[in-house]
């Protein structure tokens, strides 16, 4: 056994994120209590929990979105999230973010909003970020909408555009902020099918979702989350079979 091995014999490589001790305030109420986790790179890991529960709290200060509180850390791929300026543009772009509501810029085209990010933040050429864009757009199955205006597009179509738009940055991570709550049942799984291609592909992945179904077929590990703390570090597979604390069990009663 290396000393790269732990007393299983599992390889150790160093997590893609590390959130230790995280702790979150708005005022005097605590949305986060003592976050640990350590996300191996390639892992999808699901988060489920009650509305208010800081699933999106969680998210957001991955992202740097939220400030830290109390003396917690996160690291990413080794660099500690910087305060502001430069680095914390960098660090946004190594982390993609994809949210309930699109957020697509309504004033630009399909591709525009795409390219966009690439060309102000990476300094990449107009042809370079409109040629990778189209391929990404390819990939997520709207190229044919390129021209197209946000509004024009539906709903799984735009959420499948800001896709897109987050991997056109190269993140290293890609957080997804229930990504399908707002869309309408039959567009859910085109939505899914793209995120569990992308899953398949190895990229290292925290989604906020209470699809059940998604989550057994790509996650690797979930999080229960209830009152900002996580009760539940385990699989999709054992937490929707067997929960262990009493809040997963009637959090599951209300949403299965
Ligand atoms: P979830 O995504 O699990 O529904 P959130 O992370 O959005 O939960 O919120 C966790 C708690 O923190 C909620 O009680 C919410 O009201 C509170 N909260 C979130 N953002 C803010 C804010 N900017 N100011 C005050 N309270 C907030
Ligand atoms: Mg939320």
């Amino acid at each position: 056994m290396n000393e790269r091995d732990d007393a299983s014999g599992h390889q150790k490589a160093q997590a893609l994120v590390e959130i230790k001790g995280v702790n979150k305030h708005f005022g005097d109420f605590q949305a986060l209590t003592d976050i640990n986790v350590s996300i191996p790179r390639g892992q999808v890991v699901i988060v489920v929990g009650p509305s208010g529960s800081g699933k999106s709290t969680l998210c957001r200060t991955i992202n740097r979105l939220e400030t830290i509180d109390d003396g917690g850390t996160i690291t990413i791929d080794g660099t500690a999230l910087p305060e502001e300026g430069k680095a914390l543009a960098k660090l946004r772009a190594e982390v993609g973010m994809v949210f309930q509501s699109f957020n697509l810029f309504a004033h630009k085209t399909i591709l525009e909003n795409v390219t966009l990010g690439p060309i102000r933040v990476k300094g990449v050429s107009k042809k370079d970020a409109e040629e990778q864009a189209m391929k990404l757009l390819d990939r997520v199955g709207v190229a044919h909408q390129a021209k197209k205006m946000p509004a024009q597009l539906s709903g799984g179509q735009q959420q499948r555009v800001a896709i897109a738009r987050a991997l056109a940055m190269k993140p290293k991570i890609m957080l997804f902020d229930e990504p399908t709550s707002a869309l309408d049942p039959e567009m859910v799984q085109e939505v899914l099918d793209v995120m569990t291609d992308l899953a398949k592909e190895g990229m290292t992945m925290v989604v906020v979702t209470h699809e059940m179904g998604f989550a057994r077929k790509a996650g690797d590990r979930l999080l229960f989350m209830a009152d900002g703390k996580i009760l539940e570090d385990t699989t999709p597979d054992q937490f929707f079979t067997e929960p262990e604390t009493s809040r997963a069990k009637d959090f599951l009663s209300k949403i299965l």
